[in-house]
């Protein structure tokens, strides 16, 4: 097969399944091209992208300045390994650090590695600094999380189709229901190192706590010495109209794990944040990775983070978030249930005699709008932050008769 072999999408969809594992039920749409926030298949056809790879293309598909970032280290420096120093490394930690606030950085490349991390974090401090007694430290979780897919994250799902034939599991996790702190305090015990939690839980449903829910869970979290981990992996870095989504309740996190928009969407960039008190529990050889901190990574986040300021995309998350929803609200549909989101984080989800959010994906795309159901019911609207207001209207203009379907 040649470069300039030009194979159809029905083409494209046939060898993907013929040699694919199928462990995903994608829109078949199969896509070549993108440029901010609209994306083109194979046959030319143009989408406005209401997913943006589950929040990774904050910045737009293709940036042309993360791009030359990208472009100009990869034909420098890839890759080091951290068994050497490198000179992107450095100033990558320093900007990280003074956009965010925090103190110490652990670089990983996926979401899920940046958990991994935060999880041996925490437990690594219940040893060493709270005096938890060997292989006693636990970590609390709440129910409909989502914090990737390795063993031991899986282990402290709530979803069966994530853990069904994956045990045994890891051990020392608890679930306690979401939004409720009242059930956290009960579930804290003398040997808790940790609570895990998604400021809006994203794969869950966009799944909104109750106003005040994330300061009396960092007050409690700090009566009880428990450390308090916010996955901001899909939250963070803009997409609800603050910088992290802990930010609207004036919330500071024991630790952040951020990825996905780290990067852009051009490689896998994801980092732990905290102080130095928590992340300076790791010693030479106690955790690492071979591509984390990479030249080539720590450049693309570099300027992606640059482009999220230089844009002010977080403004325009907030602005275009609220005319989104009050748009969306301005929809008459006998299917929707609810409404609900913040910043370009919305979730609409639908009555159950709707039929499922799925038929409404697809008659979505068929009018231009690339969407994804999440959880059967809920359809997200999660386009790049760098929609304009015309965008959204025109975005609007197609699902409201989508809505409105028989
Ligand atoms: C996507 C996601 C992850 C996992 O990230 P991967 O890069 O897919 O491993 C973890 N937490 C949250 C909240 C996510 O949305």
């Amino acid at each position: 097969m040649t470069l300039l072999e030009r194979l159809s999408s029905r083409d494209l969809i046939e060898l993907e399944d013929r040699h694919g594992a199928q462990n995903y039920h994608p829109l078949d749409v199969v896509l070549s091209r993108g440029e901010g926030v609209w994306v083109w298949d194979v046959e030319g056809t143009r989408y406005l992208d209401c997913l943006s790879a589950y929040s990774a293309v904050n910045q737009g598909h293709a940036h042309p300045r993360i791009l030359r970032a990208l472009v100009e280290q990869a034909g420098r420096l890839p890759l080091t390994s951290r068994a050497f120093r490198n000179d992107q490394l450095g100033p990558y930690y320093r900007e990280l650090c003074a956009l965010t606030g925090h103190e110490t950085v652990v670089p990983m490349n996926t979401g899920a590695e940046a958990v991994e991390t935060a999880l041996k974090a925490a437990r690594k401090w219940a040893y060493d600094v709270k005096g938890v007694p060997e292989d006693q430290a636990g970590i609390i979780a709440c129910d409909g999380n989502f914090a990737g897919r390795t063993i031991s994250i899986v282990s402290f799902s709530s979803e069966p189709l994530y853990r069904a034939g994956f045990g045994p599991f890891t051990p020392g996790f608890t679930l306690v229901p979401y939004g409720d702190a009242d059930a956290l305090e009960a579930a804290i015990t003398p040997t808790t190192a940790a609570f895990i939690v998604e400021p809006i839980q994203g794969e869950g449903g966009v799944i909104v706590p109750p106003e005040g829910y994330l300061r009396r869970v960092r007050e409690l979290c700090t009566k009880h010495d428990v450390l308090l981990i916010a996955d901001e992996i899909q939250t963070g870095l803009g997409r609800t109209g603050r910088l992290f989504a802990g930010d609207h309740e004036d919330v500071r996190p024991d630790l952040v794990t951020i990825g996905k928009a780290l990067s852009g969407g051009f490689y896998p960039v994801s980092a732990v944040l905290g102080s130095a008190g928590v992340l300076g529990v790791f010693t030479p050889g106690s955790h690492g990775s071979t591509f984390g901190g990479s030249p080539l990574a720590c450049a693309v986040a570099r300027e992606a983070l640059r482009v999220l300021v230089d844009e002010d995309l977080v403004g325009n998350a907030a602005a275009m978030g609220e005319h989104f929803m009050a748009r969306l609200r301005e929809v008459a549909s006998p299917h929707v249930r609810e409404i609900r989101g913040r910043g370009l984080l919305i979730g609409v989800e639908l009555r159950p005699e709707a039929g499922g959010a799925r038929r409404f994906c697809e008659a979505l795309r068929a009018r231009g709008i690339l969407a994804k159901e999440t959880h059967v019911d809920t359809i997200r609207f999660a386009p790049p932050l760098v929609i304009t207001r015309d965008e959204v209207d025109w975005a609007i203009e197609r699902i409201a008769p989508v809505l409105a379907m028989a």
